[in-house]
């Protein structure tokens, strides 16, 4: 990914090395990659908001362009204009650590720009999430994490938790390499605070609370599965912007059959269990992740009316 040079986010909080509160008393609610929501919502099932969602973005825009849009709000730097600094030019001997957080920073930027264009298009106001930069443990609104559970996101305070050695993990121990692998991470969990204030998280996990757990593993695996497609969605757009390098998208590919449930499942414990796959197989990661990268539309997004 050519992301050297771009604008970076603002909204990275950088809270690596301060232990995230490591002494403080274990308890709360513990650790969910998509926590559970205390508030309730109104009497209308997951399906028809997910309709609704998809009417937003797919019937207002018709006939709009979004791409002209997106180019639009690029801070005017139109599509393939992005500068493009020298790989030894910059930073002279800066940490690897700082590094990653410019490449995090920028391609949280990158989610900033697509989805406000995205939003915009339909006349609605794109909120910025936060990405938190932790090491070891942290506490979140919705309790302590370890680097252990991996990067999620908290809809309880709109952010993102990434220990960017979950990347290295990701290299070393899933086979999973390269930038945009790393990308499709931080677009993923973006996907799910895409999910979260268009309504879909909440109603999810409101849902949940009352489904045995093959039934909310199902539905699990359809809010996970729609987050791959939306972090497709997003490439479909960075790559119209001609930041990405021949081999990213098949970068993104390889971590999402590297990450799915029932190639983990194989890997950690030389079996699988398809009831308690939550995430999506390896072949359903790659198909929706490719969905939305192919056609850039969140209507061939909705996994909850689609089979999966
Ligand atoms: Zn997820």
């Amino acid at each position: 990914m050519l992301w050297k040079g771009r604008r970076q986010s603002d909204n990275v909080e950088d809270q690596r090395g301060q232990g995230g509160g490591f002494n403080l008393p274990r308890g709360g609610p513990g650790r969910f990659r998509i926590p559970v929501g205390g508030r309730s919502g109104g009497g209308m099932s997951l399906s028809t908001i997910i309709i609704l969602v998809v009417l937003y973005f797919g019937l207002k825009a018709f006939g709009i362009d979004p791409l002209q849009i997106l180019a639009g709000g690029d801070g005017g730097v139109g599509p393939g204009g992005g500068q493009i600094t020298d790989n030894s030019g910059e930073g002279t001997g800066a940490p690897a650590s700082d590094e990653m957080k410019q490449f995090v920073s920028t391609v949280l930027a990158e989610t900033e720009d697509t989805w406000t264009g995205i939003f915009q298009a339909e006349g609605l106001t794109y909120e910025d999430p936060k990405l938190v930069l932790f090491s070891g443990q942290i506490r979140s609104a919705c309790g302590f994490a370890s680097s252990a559970a991996g990067p999620f996101y908290c809809p309880g305070d709109r952010k993102v938790y990434l220990d960017t050695t979950f990347f290295q993990q990701l290299d070393q121990q899933f086979g999973a390499s390269g930038d945009f692998a790393q990308a499709y991470v931080i677009a993923h969990e973006v996907g799910h605070h895409v999910q979260n204030i268009t309504g879909i998280l909440p109603k999810f996990n409101q849902m949940r609370q009352q489904m045995g757990e093959a039934e909310a593993n199902h539905m699990s695996v359809q809010v996970e599965l729609q987050a791959d497609c939306f972090a497709g969605v997003w490439a479909h757009f960075t790559g119209q912007k001609g930041i990405l390098e021949q081999g990213d998208m098949d970068e993104a590919l390889n971590a999402a059959q590297q990450i799915g449930d029932d190639t983990m499942q194989k890997k950690m414990q030389g079996y699988v269990v398809p009831e308690s796959f939550n995430h999506g197989t390896s072949q359903q990661r790659q198909t929706w992740l490719a969905r939305g990268y192919r056609s850039g539309k969140l209507s061939d997004c909705d996994t909850f009316n689609t089979p999966i």
